[in-house]
């Protein structure tokens, strides 16, 4: 409490006008008080919605990831299915044309028969060779779908738990901004309209700021020095001051 040289408190030689602007100033920094608690709620709910939308976002990130490998597992099972019955075809044609061999009559022909069912045979070979690898792929593939299958059931379960928790989280936070607003509603009772309007455009345009502290004759505000005279005037309240630079009202201990 500041005293005077004769031990007077100055409230009490302060002039009825000076005592009213006192209050005014008074329930201003008390509102911006309880407008830093709830911006400070309203930022961490921010935080947590994030965390809430970049979990949603990965698990989405993750059943994309399983589809391209269900996807890439139809592939490779169509690809086998069409070369098995390639492979069945180049049988059967290599058997009918075993069956013809007794039927040529000249050496030749029955030699370019043979190599007809070479052929026949080699493609047949390649295909059951392309097929074997298929199957290892798949085999990869599948194994890559389980994992990932499990991870996204694992993850759906952590995030369902996080996410209740931050749900939690969020209401408590909502539970206390709504009580801090009673209080504020409370403390903007006592301030003129005029001031209550100056303070809620600056609070709006100034990053949720209203008022700024004078420090050795610095605004905490801005960091800018003001005028050193300031300070002896703010003590006087005669009425609000503002700082040059950003506008805010300001106030000393
Ligand atoms: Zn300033």
């Amino acid at each position: 409490m500041a005293l005077s040289a004769g031990g007077v408190r100055m409230d009490e030689v302060l002039s009825e006008n000076a005592q009213k602007v006192k209050e005014q100033l008074n329930a201003l920094i008390e509102l911006q008080s309880w407008d830093d608690e709830i911006n400070r709620r309203r930022s961490h709910i921010g935080q947590l919605n994030d965390k809430i939308q970049a979990e949603k976002q990965s698990l989405a990130g993750q059943r994309e990831t399983l589809e391209v490998n269900k996807q890439e597992l139809d592939h490779l099972l169509k690809n086998r299915r069409e070369a098995e019955v390639t492979s069945k075809e180049k049988v059967e044609q290599a058997q009918k044309l075993g069956g013809q061999l007794f039927e040529i009559k000249t050496n030749e022909a029955y030699q370019t028969l043979q190599g007809e069912i070479r052929q026949k045979k080699q493609e047949n070979t390649w295909l059951e060779e392309r097929i074997l690898e298929m199957m290892v792929a798949e085999d990869e593939v599948k194994s890559k779908i389980s994992q990932a299958e499990n991870a996204l059931r694992q993850g759906e379960q952590d995030v369902a738990g996080t996410q209740a928790g931050y749900q939690k989280e969020i209401q408590s936070l909502e539970t206390e901004i709504t009580a801090f607003e009673q209080k504020w509603e409370t403390a903007a009772q006592k301030v003129k309209p005029e001031y209550l309007n100056q303070y809620r455009r600056l609070l709006a345009a100034k990053g949720g700021r209203a008022m700024a502290k004078i420090e050795n004759d610095i605004c905490m505000g801005c960091r800018l020095s003001i005028r050193a005279q300031a300070t002896i005037e703010l003590k006087k309240y005669r009425t609000l001051l503002y700082c040059n630079n950003c506008a805010r009202i300001l106030y000393s201990d």
